[in-house]
This record gives structure tokens, sequence and C-alpha cells, in this order.
């Protein structure tokens, strides 16, 4: 069976349109197989149709992971189109809370998180014929615990005497396909050759290696930015910054700057104007972002500032000027701290090389970095260290364990995380009551995984299940599950109307925390007649509001699943709601304790006793002179490290969970890590233990 796909021109000038039968063939032959080619040879938008058109869907559909959700949203969007099919059907996306699928879908792009959820439902992905493992180079920690657990099961598949009807097609940019080849059995390698032009690479030394002063950056980059839309000829511009409030500061900047110039040179050179400014971030509206791949207006010029999704997973046309800030917002374990945290660190030397690269595809281009020489060669890493070396591994051992794999430690990883980080991940599930001392994974455990959420906040949400109040818990659980829902505005007057009007809903909501804050925002949004009209007023994103009620919806559907089958036991409670709220969130946070030490300062109670500073946006900074215990959700390194997220709780909540802090020594669960433990070493963990358990207790007087 076979389907005719129709090719438009321009699908024909990509490089990947030459190798069309050779790489069908190259899918059918093999189990595994690696492609490799320069961004924008095609790789992800033609492979799939490619395969869908050579009839090696007949017995499943085709699989692609992405590790962005942006880029499968946006990239399945583009096939439909390209195959004249309307977005669902034959081709569809699935991204975590957002399904866009249904029975006729054929070719589905997805998150990698997604397709390991799908292996925990069905370990040998009965539905799909081909499972593409996109942009293998970033290494996500996802997607490499699917490369491990695809060879895994594949070797197994093969040893029980079936045929082996599934086929893994790895992709990746130019980097490491003979490491990813060799980790999987030596599979051969198939090269798109593609043509690229040369890329005059410029060092303005704007930032040097002693700066630390690192938020002045932003505003580096636009007057770059600004000089490349004066001084070069035409061609479209691509900055790269690290986050959503950074690229928006960047373009409310540029704005007024443009503006500026215009006025203070009364310049009347249409180089100045013609500048169409566009963002381009992960929580943007897909609406939005079509305009990124659009060319711009005879005559203008477009300056698209993005985060890393612009250096591989999306390939925007025309761009010929780069201008790179040399950061990346990175989510980092910091042992330190025993935490992750999410901080802007410089990029390494192969991903600038990356970015740069993305000047030349059609013609030669120009990279302007605002860092020095002397900075990239003192700061800047040769290589990004893979996700799963620096990252929480906890829900990912949480989901391996429920697939049976109980050796987590010599699971095939493509790179071995720390051992550390895999001890430190397991004894979290233990203190979270997610795996017991053998390390065998519970029933609340089994029920943590059923939710697409960290495995605290599911504890505290299964809590305040088991205690009927889940209808405080679901909305909050979906509000931290969508992007930030306050408006932050950039110019200052805005900015304190702003603050005022999310003060003010923090006064409603009757104690200042900002959990209950969440829970205020998305009440009162729901209760409202006109909730786009009431967001707007609050400076609150509707949109982000608007995918917290799904979210929300989603949850409660599980929860209720699983209530159904009699998972969730009921409780007892007499104390008031604001209390049981914040006990049920104790539960799921008590790792994330801290206690008021100097000043404004807060020290956490998990061992390492960093310092944390309530962030400025949270409902509680300013009053913590009034505080003395808190919990918070997440943590964010700038100058300091600022704890987001925030609410106050009583020493009394937590007093007989910290004890479990401590209760384990990490090194003790290396033979949990393993497949046997034996009832002495569990006998003789427990007496040493208790002695531990003594020594935690002296916390109360702290
Ligand atoms: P690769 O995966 O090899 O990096 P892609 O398949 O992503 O390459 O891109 C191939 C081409 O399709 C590029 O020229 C890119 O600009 C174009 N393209 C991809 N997505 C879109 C889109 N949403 N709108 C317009 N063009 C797109
Ligand atoms: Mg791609």
């Amino acid at each position: 069976m076979s389907t005719h796909v129709f090719y438009s021109s321009e699908a024909c000038k990509l490089p990947i349109y030459q190798f069309k039968k050779e790489l069908i063939q190259a899918v059918k032959d093999n189990t595994f197989l690696v492609v490799t080619g320069e961004t924008g040879s095609g790789k992800t938008t033609q492979l799939p149709q490619y395969l869908y058109e050579a009839g090696l869907c007949k017995d499943g559909k085709i699989g692609v992971t992405q590790p962005r959700r942006v880029a499968a949203i946006t990239v399945a969007q583009r096939v439909s189109q390209e195959m004249g099919m309307k977005l669902g059907e034959e081709v569809g996306y699935q991204v975590r809370f957002d399904d866009c699928t249904s029975k006729n879908t054929m070719i589905k792009y997805m998150t990698d998180g997604c397709m390991l959820r799908e292996i925990l439902a069905d370990s040998v992905l009965t539905h799909y014929s081909v499972v593409v493992l996109d942009e293998a180079h970033e290494r996500s920690l996802n997607t490499d615990i699917l490369i491990g657990l695809l060879k895994k099961t594949m070797s197994k598949k093969t040893s029980h005497g079936r045929t082996v009807c599934l086929k893994v097609v790895v992709m990746s940019a130019t980097l490491e396909t003979e490491k990813l080849s060799a980790f999987l059995g030596h599979c051969p390698v198939f090269t798109i050759p593609g043509r690229t032009f040369p890329v005059t690479e410029k060092f303005l030394n704007l930032i040097g290696p002693k700066d630390t002063e690192r938020s002045a950056y932003v505003k580096e980059v636009v007057k770059v930015a600004l000089d490349v839309h004066t001084n070069e000829r035409a061609g479209d511009i691509l900055v790269f910054l690290t986050g959503q409030s950074e690229i928006q500061k960047a373009c409310d900047l540029l704005f007024q700057k443009a503006e500026v110039i215009d006025y203070r040179y009364d310049v009347n050179d249409s180089s100045v104007e013609g500048l169409l400014i566009l963002p381009l971030y992960g929580a943007m509206p897909t609406d939005q972002q079509k305009q990124i791949f659009q060319p711009p207006p005879e005559g203008i010029r477009k300056c698209v500032v993005a985060t890393n999704i612009a250096a591989t997973s999306l390939t925007i046309n025309g761009i010929r000027y780069i201008v790179d800030s040399g950061f990346v917002k990175q989510l980092n374990h910091s042992p330190r701290a025993g935490m992750d945290i999410l901080e802007v660190v410089p990029i390494s030397k192969s991903e600038a090389q990356q970015r740069a690269g993305r000047a030349g595809r059609t013609s030669a281009g120009k990279c302007f970095r605002i860092y020095s020489k002397d900075y990239w060669e003192k700061c800047m890493p040769d290589y990004t260290v893979p996700e799963i070396q620096r990252t929480s591994l906890t829900a990912v051992i949480l989901t391996l364990k429920c697939l049976g794999v109980h050796d987590v430690i010599r699971f095939p990883y493509l790179d071995r995380p720390e051992e550390r980080l895999i001890l430190t991940a397991l004894k979290q599930l233990y203190q979270y009551d997610a795996i017991d001392r053998r390390g065998q994974v519970t029933s609340l455990g089994k029920l943590m995984v059923e939710f697409p959420l960290h495995p605290g906040l599911t504890r505290a949400l299964l809590k305040a299940a088991a205690l009927d109040c889940e209808d405080i818990m679901l909305p909050v659980a979906a509000m931290l599950s969508v992007e930030n829902v306050f408006i932050r505005p950039g110019q200052p007057e805005t900015q304190k109307e702003a603050d005022q009007k999310h003060r003010q809903i923090a006064s409603e909501a009757g104690s200042f925390n900002d959990f209950v804050m969440l829970l205020n925002v998305f009440e009162k949004c729901k209760a409202s007649d006109s909730p786009s009209a009431w967001c707007r007023d609050h400076w609150i994103h509707w949109r982000a509001v608007k995918s917290a009620f799904s979210v929300e919806s989603q949850l409660r559907e599980i929860l209720h699943r699983l209530e159904e089958q009699g998972a969730v036991e009921k409780e007892k409670w007499d104390g008031s709601r604001s209390e049981l709220f914040r006990r049920c969130l104790c539960l799921g946070y008590f790792t994330n304790v801290a206690r008021r030490s100097i000043g404004k300062s807060f020290s956490t109670m998990d061992g390492h006793g960093s310092t944390v500073h309530i962030h400025p946006s949270s409902a509680l900074s300013g009053q913590e002179s009034q505080l003395d215990w808190i919990i918070f959700h997440d943590v964010l390194a700038t100058s300091r490290m600022f704890v987001r997220t925030v609410c106050p709780i009583r020493y009394e909540w937590v007093k007989d969970l910290l004890p479990k802090l401590h209760e384990v020594d990490v090194y003790e669960l290396s033979s949990v890590a393993r497949e046997e433990v034996t009832d002495e070493e569990v006998a003789k963990w427990e007496s040493k233990e208790a002695l531990k358990r003594q020594a935690a207790e002296s916390f109360e007087d702290v």
C-alpha cells in the first residue's frame, strides 16, 4: 500500500528530497537508523511524509518526538498544511495537556515526555510502526531515556524470537552520530549532504570574562541588532536571548530605540524604520508564531528575537544575520543547594557555532557575538552537558521503576549520569513514599506516575483528594503547570499598576500566600462573566489561565479514574480549610522548606542550609520580617537564589516530615538501586536509621 503525497516545489528543493528513495529503503532495511544532516535540510518535516507515502504506517503510526513542545506543535501544523490535511486528522500532535490527534492520525508529532508516557502504558508500542526520535543532539533527558529504553526493548523483542516490526530512526544535527550508532549496535548512519554558505563571525567585546553584571546584556544585544539594521544590507536578523521576559524586554527596547533613533538623528532613512520585530519563545500563542515563518513585506527587514528554540528545532528562512547573546536558560541540579535551579548560563562553543550556522543556510551571512574572544575561551565550555547529567532524575527514575527497570544504575544510558544523581532521585522517591526501602514502587508511587506532574505536587494532590478537598488543589496544580499567569510589563508606571492589581488579588485571597493567590486567580476568573476582560483588567495572561482550565479538567479526569478504581483511600480532617490546604502542600513540598535566618534571608532545611530570598514577584515579598517557616515551589538563580511561589507554614506541619529528609544516607541506597536487597541489609539499615532519626530530631531546637 502506498499513498500519494504531493510535494511542493519548495519541498522538492530541500536537500533531503534527492535521497527520498534511499532513505525509505534504509528505514525498511534496519531496525535502528541514525539520520543526520544540517538543520533546515528537511529531516523533521519531510522524512515522516516519505515514510507515510511508502506505506510504512500500514501496521501502525509514525511517531516523531521533539524535546520542545512548541516544536511539536509548529511542525505538525506545517506538515498537515504541506499535505493539505486538517491538523488533528492524518497529521496530529500531542504535548502535555494538549492532544490534537484522532483515530486517523498516521503521523504524530509529540514531545519526548509524551512518548515516554505511552511506553509506560504499552512497553512495545504496539500502535507504532516507526518511532522517530528527533533532535537527539539536544540530549534532552527524556530523549536520552527513550533511546536507552528502545535499545533495551528491541533486544528483548528479538530474544523472544518475535519478528521485530518496530523501526527506530534517531535524527540528529551533525554532532555525535558515531556515538549514537555505536550505542545502537553500530547501526547505519544516513548522512544528508547539505550545502552551507560561509558565515563571518565577529566578537564585539561587549561582554568579557569578568562581567558578572549579566543583566546588562539585553541592552547590548538590542544595540547590536539596531546597528545591524542601520548598517548592513538586506537580510533578516535572528537574535538569541534566553527567555520570555527578556525577549519581551528586548522587543520593547527595540520599538522604543527605533523611535528614539528616528527622532534624535532625524533620520528619514527607511533603513531605521522598516524593522518588523517578532518575538519567539516557548509559551507563545501559535497563531503569533505563524508570522515568524512568513517572509516580511517588501522592503521590510524581519528581526526575530528568540530563545534557543531557533537554534535547531525551528528553521526560519531568510536569516542572514545572527546576534548572539551567548547565554541560555538552563535547568541545573545544584549539588551545593541540593535542588534544581533555573539559571542563565553561558552557552557552549558548539552551541555558539550552531547558532552562527543559522545565518548561512541560503547565502553568506554574518554572526555578531556580543562577547569577547577571551570570554569564549575562558567562560564557554566546548560542549553542552547532556541534561541527564545535570538535572533531577526523580520523575524519570520513577517511570523506569514502573516499567520494571529496577536496576536503574546499570540501565543502558547513552551517557551515564553520575551515580550521585541517581541516588538523589531514589532518595527523593523514598522521601515521597513512592518507593519503599527495597526500592520497589509503592501503591502511592504507582498513582504518582499517572499524573504528568512533579511527584511532590502529585503527592499533595492525592492527599487533598483523600481528604475530599481536591477542589482547591486541582486548580493550583493546574496553574503551576502552565506558563506564568502574571503579566509584568516593562514600563515602570504600568509595572506599578500591575503590581497593585496583583497585590489586590493576593489580599482578597485572605492570606498572603502565592499558592492561594493562584487559586484565587483561577476561581475569580472562572466565576467572571467575561474571563478575558477580567484578566485584562487584572494584568493576568488570559491564555495561560484558559489553558489552566483545560489542565485542571484533565487532572480531574485522571483523579476520577483512579478514584473509581478505588485507588484513593479517604481520610477525615477537622481543621480549617486553609490549614488543610497548607498541610497538603507541606506533604508535597517538605523537601523545599526554609526558615528565616538573618534579615530577609531564609535558610533551607534539607541539610544543605542554602541561603535563599523571596522573589520580588511573590505576594510575600516585603513581609519577610513577619515570616518564620516557608515552603516554596521553585528556585531561580540570578544575582541571588530566589524562591518563587511561596507559602508560610507552621513548623508543626513539617516536623514529622523533616526527619525523613535525613533518614537515608544516599550511599546506602545504592543497594536499593540494584536488584536484590537482603533482609539483613534492611535490618542493618533500620537500626542505623533510629540513630539518625534521633539526630534529626534535634531540629526541633532550631
Ligand atoms: P530539519 O529538521 O532538517 O532541520 P525542517 O524539516 O525543520 O529541517 O525544515 C525544512 C524546511 O521547512 C526549512 O526550510 C524550514 O524553514 C521550513 N519550515 C519548517 N517549518 C515551517 C513552518 N512552520 N512554516 C514555514 N516553513 C517551515
Ligand atoms: Mg529538525
